[in-house]
């Protein structure tokens, strides 16, 4: 996967190597992220001046006490690396699915970490086993983050991004002039904006909302996988091989996503839309066929032509943990929530 990652486009000058986003905020000591998936645990330790000094990854084990020890086997795996101690870290961040409360550090209807039932005081947990400050927020807010920390030119002017992820829904993280946008919980949640009224109906219970064609379990759908790899990777290669139905198919997803990158900047005017999520790891052909997409919408339009959306769809870098190093980048400029435990 490419590393280009920037709204702004550009990379930094060799001379400037403090101008990162996060750099007024940052404190003297390390701090590290976790970006805790469905299936893996990504962590990375930011160095004071916003570098990453080592990552790592473990696979995730489903419910709270599986959940917190993994955390904390990460933390530990990840300090270990570059040498150095949990009681030097600054602070811990945590990204992860479902319902977060970033105030107080909960989480709750993490279906996919096996936290469907209860309220999971997971920054109190952790803190309290690592004997440093936790704090936890949902997944594409710190991947929204991470992408900002690493975007080139960043520290010019304050990162105005949505990160986009193409996994089993879709939805976005806002990092709106430097800072995320939370709303309510909802801020971002395009996959289920219905674009086709006739379409079918939606898990959300709406019909033909914008997720059943633009994720990665849209993907499965148009063209479901033969060899056992993964979808977006048989079509893709099968478009490539000059298959008319896998041209059509991937024409219809890349439209798709490019409507995603239109509501986008149509609705924020985000100055870049990042594609993550497990079908960006296509890389260079993702996003040529999406900058294909519009194109192709733009053409009967000055209006979406002035807008050159094309120039602001970016790959997330593919040799770091985003989500992972956002979470460390938030440790860094968010007080833990008090040391007491929150009523389950
Ligand atoms: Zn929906």
């Amino acid at each position: 996967m490419g590393g280009d990652v920037g709204p702004a486009g550009g990379r930094p000058s060799p001379d400037a190597p403090s101008a990162r986003p996060a750099a007024s905020a940052l404190g003297a000591r390390p701090t590290v992220g976790l970006d805790i998936g469905g299936t893996k645990t990504l962590a990375a330790l930011l160095a004071p001046d916003g570098a990453v000094l080592a990552q790592t990854r473990i696979s995730t084990e489903r419910g709270p006490d599986a959940v917190v020890d993994g955390a904390v086997r990460a933390v530990r795996g990840v300090v270990r690396q570059a040498g150095v101690d949990v009681a030097d870290l600054d602070a811990v961040g945590v990204g992860v699915p479902g319902l977060v409360d970033h105030e107080t550090g909960t989480v709750r209807h993490a279906v996919n970490l096996g936290l469907e039932a209860a309220t999971l005081p997971l920054a109190f947990r952790l803190a309290a086993e690592l004997g440093v400050g936790v704090v936890v927020d949902n997944d594409l807010n710190v991947a929204a983050l991470g992408a900002a920390h690493l975007a080139p030119g960043a520290g010019r002017r304050p990162v105005d991004l949505a990160f986009l992820a193409l996994g089993t829904g879709l939805a976005a993280g806002l990092v709106l002039d430097g800072v995320i946008r939370r709303g309510s919980g909802a801020a971002g949640e395009i996959g289920h904006v219905p674009v086709d009224p006739a379409g079918p109906v939606c898990a959300c219970g709406q019909r033909g909302c914008l997720e059943l064609y633009a994720s990665g379990t849209a993907v499965e759908r148009l063209w479901p996988a033969r060899t056992g790899r993964p979808a977006p990777v048989e079509l893709f290669e099968a478009a490539a091989a000059g298959d008319p139905a896998a041209i059509a198919a991937q024409e219809s997803y890349a439209d798709a996503v490019a409507a995603a990158v239109r509501m986008l900047v149509l609705s924020v005017d985000v100055r870049g839309v990042v594609l993550g999520g497990g079908v960006a790891q296509l890389g260079e052909p993702l996003l040529a066929a999406v900058r294909d997409a519009l194109i192709r919408q733009a053409k009967a339009s000055p209006f979406l032509a002035s807008l050159a959306l094309p120039e602001r769809v970016l790959l997330a870098p593919g040799h770091v943990p985003v989500a992972a190093v956002g979470a460390a980048v938030l440790a860094r400029t968010t007080p833990p929530p008090a040391p007491a435990a929150p009523t389950p």
